[in-house]
């Protein structure tokens, strides 16, 4: 199978964590979430968790130099060398050029950038609905995903699950206009490279993987 390298661009709640699962099992590759690099780092209490804490709760973005530092940390380890999917970064222009250099310089090359469109009426339900396995982090909706046995996870069993400290319906609003706004500058920075899909997420999580693999696969 040929090596998997892609950024899944997508709105808040538009389903590129479900979605960057369910592919990082099917090519064998891994998931990069700065959300989840971030609030690793506000559970461990560490000098860049303490910066963003306040940060992330409000719904704003924490400065590109964390984001780009981690992300190029975490492109070293071996782990990425079959392959990995950039969810949640990079989110601002500045993020996409720092990206890139950094590829450059690392001797990576990109094979898609994919955009999982839904439109923001939706992302408000999607959002507030959303939890997690505390335990691994497997992804569920109080609509649209509950676990097969109730308070089970499918994955690992285990009976715990969390909330986002940011998955409110106040910081909505401000997330997706933030979103729109650098989204509006690098999709066209991603279109110029030819590489940009946008695939319709408005539709049931099975379907958009299914769009998805096909993007990767031709
Ligand atoms: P969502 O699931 O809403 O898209 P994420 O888990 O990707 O959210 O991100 C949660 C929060 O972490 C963001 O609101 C922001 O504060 C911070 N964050 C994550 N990725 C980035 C990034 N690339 N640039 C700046 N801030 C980021
Ligand atoms: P993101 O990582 O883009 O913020 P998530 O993958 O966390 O988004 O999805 C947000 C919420 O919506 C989760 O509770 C998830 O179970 C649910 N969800 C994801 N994809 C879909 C879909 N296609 N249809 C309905 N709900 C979905
Ligand atoms: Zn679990």
């Amino acid at each position: 199978m040929t090596e998997k390298r892609l950024i899944l661009m997508g709105p808040p709640g538009g389903g590129k964590g479900t979605q960057a699962k369910v592919l990082q099992e099917a090519y064998s590759i891994v998931q990069l979430s700065t959300g989840d690099m971030l609030r690793a780092a506000v559970v461990a209490g560490t000098g860049v968790g303490k910066q963003v804490k306040a940060i992330m709760d409000a719904g704003n973005l924490v400065s590109d130099e964390i984001v780009i530092g981690m992300i190029s940390e975490r492109l070293d380890v071996e782990d990425c060398v079959n392959g990995f999917i950039l969810d949640g970064f990079p989110r601002t222009l500045a993020q996409a050029e720092g990206l890139d250099s950094m590829l450059k310089e690392k001797g990576i090359v990109l094979d898609s950038v994919v955009e999982i469109r839904v439109p923001d009426q939706n992302l408000v339900d999607r959002i507030t609905g959303r939890f997690t396995c505390s335990k691994c982090g497997e992804g569920y909706h109080d609509t649209f995903k509950l676990p097969i046995i109730a308070d089970s996870c499918d994955s690992c069993g285990n009976a715990e699950f969390t909330r986002r400290a940011d998955d409110h319906a106040e910081t909505v609003k401000s997330r997706l206009e933030t979103y729109h706004k650098q989204a509006s500058q690098l999709l066209p920075f991603y279109e110029s490279t030819g590489l940009l899909t946008v695939v319709d997420g408005d539709q049931d999580m099975v379907a958009v993987t299914t769009e998805i693999k096909r993007v990767l696969d031709s």
